[in-house]
């Protein structure tokens, strides 16, 4: 596959058009950014430690019935994905509280959400991604009454599978954010899974090893990833 024009550049990954219009080609870049892209940094390994995370998680949930759009890696901070229109609200599941739940409810941390807490946001960094409920969706046509219903059913399969996945490897999901595109009318989930968009902790200490290390300073925040990374049983090259 070809790599050509650059498509679209994120906070953190660049997308490239390919010689076929049905796939792009994914960059995992080293750059950290937090609080809608105010705090930014870059951090040494993190494109490619976050592209062998993504691979191993997408195809984990591949195999377990979840169509994703990963196809493969195709180096140390490269993956092919297929092109997807992107429905622009995220959707994040909570096993534990923590994070903008409970700055917006004044609940504390740390506490077990089960059966797990679902809720949609509306993708816009200006707005810092408002809080919203399927009648905003259905209503401002984001997505579908059957979108919205596959989205919220995949988010919650995803969640089955992995917090069993992180259990089994001694670490709690506390939370996740996905988000879904269209493929040949079909809902697909798309972006990406990594320590950037959920929370991991250790099950018996709470150690933290995902974002909230950048966003709180607590440094050895590529550590952490690893850490998470090497408990799942992910191979990451050496320093290249
Ligand atoms: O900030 P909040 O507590 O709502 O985040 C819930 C989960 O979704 C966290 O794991 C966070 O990393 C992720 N998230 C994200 N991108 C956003 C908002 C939240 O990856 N724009």
């Amino acid at each position: 596959m070809k790599k050509n024009n650059e498509l679209y550049s994120g906070k953190a990954k660049t997308l490239y058009t390919t010689d076929d219009a049905n796939y792009l080609i994914v960059h995992y870049r080293d750059d950290a950014t937090a609080f809608d892209g105010v705090k930014k940094a870059t951090l040494n390994r993190k494109g490619m430690v976050n592209n062998h995370f993504n691979g191993f998680i997408m195809q984990h949930l591949t195999g377990a019935g979840i169509p994703t759009h990963f196809e493969r890696v195709l180096s140390s901070n490269e993956s092919l994905v297929k092109r997807l229109d992107m429905i622009k609200v995220e959707c994040v599941v909570r096993n534990i509280t923590a994070g903008s739940l409970c700055r917006r409810l004044g609940v504390a941390p740390g506490l077990e959400l089960n059966p797990p807490l679902f809720e949609f946001f509306l993708k816009n960094d200006e707005l810092h991604d408002p809080l919203i409920t399927d009648d905003h969706i259905r209503y401002f046509n984001w997505a579908t009454d059957s979108e919205i219903k596959q989205m919220r059913e995949y988010t919650l399969a995803v969640n089955k599978v992995l917090k069993k996945l992180f259990a089994d490897a001694g670490m709690l999901l506390v939370d996740y954010k996905l988000e879904f595109g269209r493929y040949h009318g079909k809902v697909v989930l798309g972006d990406e899974f990594t320590p950037d968009g959920c929370r991991i902790w250790d099950a018996e200490t709470r150690e933290i090893f995902d974002k909230d290390r950048f966003r709180k300073d607590l440094g050895q925040v590529i550590e952490g990833y690893e850490i998470a990374a090497q408990r799942l049983g992910i191979k990451i090259p050496e320093n290249v």
